[in-house]
């Protein structure tokens, strides 16, 4: 499965993210988005956190995939 990954030194903290991903980010009280979990991405939620990746104003996120064995 893969997983969500924010960069925060690049994050600028708009929150579009935990707009459009709700199920995997909260915004705290900053605007910042927060894990709701260990940010690992069920299938279903795959084709928004892509769309949250391409959207992502400051190239913040990205998905990573599960290191292989
Ligand atoms: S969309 Fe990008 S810049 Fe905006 S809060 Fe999310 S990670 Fe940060």
């Amino acid at each position: 499965m893969n997983r969500l990954h924010v960069d925060w030194t690049a994050c600028d903290g708009r929150g579009l993210c935990a707009e459009l991903l709700p199920e995997l980010l909260v915004e705290d009280d900053w605007g910042y988005p927060a894990p709701r979990g260990d940010m690992s991405v069920p299938p279903a939620l795959e084709p928004a956190a892509r769309q949250a990746v391409d959207r992502c104003p400051a190239l913040a996120l990205r998905l990573t995939a599960p290191a292989s064995s």
